[in-house]
């Protein structure tokens, strides 16, 4: 699942979300392992309806080794609970498992050097929806995208609905983009919905038709 084309390291041969996490926590595949407090896994369910893909950890998620938990995710929490999901009830992680210095966006080796391990959650999450965070999480998956152009917009691959919003932290910094997220995310149940019917309709199957929305 190889998806952005980048040169990546072999796939990880993993088998639980458990396994995964103590190898993040003690790896050392590129320089953030230098500057990194805590690296920060992800969170959540094992068999979650949405996964969040966020960028990097911050300054507090450094600190605790849980992600989304400073001011970019406390917006995150409200903008989950303004479609009634708790956070605990979605699995949060990031592109880059360790703390960049300075907060300074990641760099392209240290993504590719990061892949396996979004690579193998996903393997074992299989999620039916996937929301990227951001640009960096959008361009693992639509590399020439423009997240001006297709923020909002569900796009079906392999399967799996993606759905590219702002960072909520751009949010937080710019005041325009603030309503733009909220809107996109009260897209996120109508979507949710339609995908729940198509995979009751076809349990063992993939859905021959296109679906209205994406
Ligand atoms: N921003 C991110 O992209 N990820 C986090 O975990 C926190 C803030
Ligand atoms: Fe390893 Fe990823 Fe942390 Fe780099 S960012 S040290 S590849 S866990």
């Amino acid at each position: 699942m190889n998806g952005d084309g980048t040169g990546r390291q072999e796939a990880l041969v993993t088998t639980t979300l458990d396994e995964i996490a103590r190898q993040v926590t003690t790896c050392r595949d590129c320089d953030l392992c230098r500057t990194r407090n805590k690296a920060v896994p992800g969170e959540g369910p094992a068999a979650p309806k949405i996964v969040f893909i966020g960028e990097a950890p911050g300054w507090n998620e450094n600190q605790q080794g849980r992600p989304f938990v400073g001011a970019a995710g406390q917006f995150l929490q409200e903008l989950l609970a303004s479609i009634g999901l708790k956070r605990g009830e979605v699995y949060i992680t990031n592109v880059v498992k360790c703390q960049p210095p300075g907060n300074r966006d990641p760099l392209p080796d240290e993504i590719a050097a990061c892949a396996k391990y979004l690579d193998a959650q996903l393997a074992l999450l299989k999620p039916r929806m996937v929301v990227t965070l951001g640009r960096y999480s959008m361009a693992r998956w639509f590399p020439n995208a423009r997240i001006s152009q297709i923020h909002g917009q569900a796009r079906k691959l392999d399967g799996v609905v993606y759905f590219p919003m702002y960072h909520p932290a751009a949010a937080l910094h710019q005041p325009s983009l603030r309503a733009i997220v909220e809107a996109d995310m009260l897209k996120i149940p109508r979507l949710l919905a339609e995908i729940e019917q198509v995979a009751e309709a076809e349990p063992t199957a993939p859905p021959p038709k296109q679906l209205a929305l994406f």
